[in-house]
């Protein structure tokens, strides 16, 4: 308590906020040593092309498993791994380690080269050094095609990245860049056109808002014609309801990822799971018939 507001004079401790002070240190000194351990796991969603319900690929997410065999998803401690700058250090091993998953399902014949890895990255991520460098030592050392890794980045961290050359140094080694969470962050939509982007994903939160508000409908269409105008690809995140794909594939939005096909899951379970694609395709036809 003396120390806590040695260092923050000016604020003022009811019980319940030294109590979140407390449960914070508590969760950064764990956070720390699960780092230094590298006791984390990625989870991987399939990404489909709607209309073949072919794979494109997989978003890699991060989970920190527990003693309880519970599996913690970021929401619960990505800010304060930002906040700490343990990030870099994390980032840098999520990276590696979805290479390395890539190459292994390459290797069995899962997937296919072209096949693409999405990786989140944060921005002060990207501001750490030589990030590029890094990137491209890994793809080395995986020897992995760089158009198959995805970079995503929402927008607020590409936006701080403007006056930088990251973005650029990244495309550079030939790995793709997806605008993550579109609609969320700062919307300029004069930022859309400045940067290099290959894919855009429409936040999840317009994909909920279909059923309930017939507006997101003209919001998403309105996305999804820009992104085309600027040779952007549209992926839908957040796809729970099979009964909007069609919608989406005659806006011209070719991927989604969603619970409705898979939640994320560990790698050893995503063999099942590309096995049941050829019975999800045959049932899935048939909704598509009037677009063809
Ligand atoms: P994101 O990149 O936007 O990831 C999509 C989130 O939506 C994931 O949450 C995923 O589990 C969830 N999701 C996917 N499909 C559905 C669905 O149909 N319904 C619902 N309700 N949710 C769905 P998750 O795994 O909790 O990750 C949260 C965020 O944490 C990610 O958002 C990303 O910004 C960040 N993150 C995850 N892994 C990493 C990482 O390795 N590095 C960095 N820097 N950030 C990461
Ligand atoms: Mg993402
Ligand atoms: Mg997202
Ligand atoms: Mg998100």
């Amino acid at each position: 308590r003396a120390k806590l507001s040695g260092r923050s004079r000016h604020i003022f401790f009811t019980p319940e906020l030294d109590q979140a002070q407390r449960d914070r240190s508590v969760l950064i000194t764990s956070l720390r040593r699960a780092v230094d351990r590298q006791d984390f796991e990625l989870f991987y969603q399939p990404q489909l092309l709607i209309k073949e319900q072919r794979l494109l690929g997989f978003e890699a997410l991060l989970r920190w498993p527990q003693d309880t065999g519970e599996h913690v998803s970021p929401g619960a401690f990505i800010d304060v791994l930002e906040e700490t700058g343990l990030i870099g250090e994390l980032g840098e091993w999520a990276i590696g380690q979805a290479c390395g998953q890539h190459r292994i399902w390459l290797r069995k014949g899962l997937i296919g080269p072209a096949t693409t890895m999405s990786v989140n990255v944060s921005a002060r991520q990207l501001g750490t050094p030589h990030f590029a460098q890094r990137v491209a030592a890994t793809l080395d050392k995986h020897s992995m095609r760089p158009d198959s890794l995805i970079l995503e980045i929402t927008e607020s961290a590409l936006v701080q990245t403007i006056e930088t050359n990251i973005i650029n140094d990244i495309k550079d080694l030939g790995v793709q860049i997806s605008l993550d969470d579109f609609g969320t962050g700062y919307s300029s939509l004069a930022y859309l056109s400045q940067l290099p982007l290959d894919h855009l994903k429409i936040d999840r939160s317009f994909i909920a808002d279909i059923k309930r508000f017939p507006h997101a409908v003209t919001v998403i269409k309105s996305i999804i014609a820009l992104a085309r105008t600027l040779g952007i690809r549209v992926i839908a995140e957040g796809v729970e309801d099979g009964d909007i794909l069609p919608m989406l594939a005659k806006e011209g939005c070719e991927g989604y990822q969603g619970y409705y096909f898979s939640k994320p899951l560990p790698a050893r379970e995503m063999a099942n799971t590309l096995k049941n694609l050829e019975t999800v395709r045959l049932s899935h036809y048939a909704n598509f018939i009037d677009l063809d």
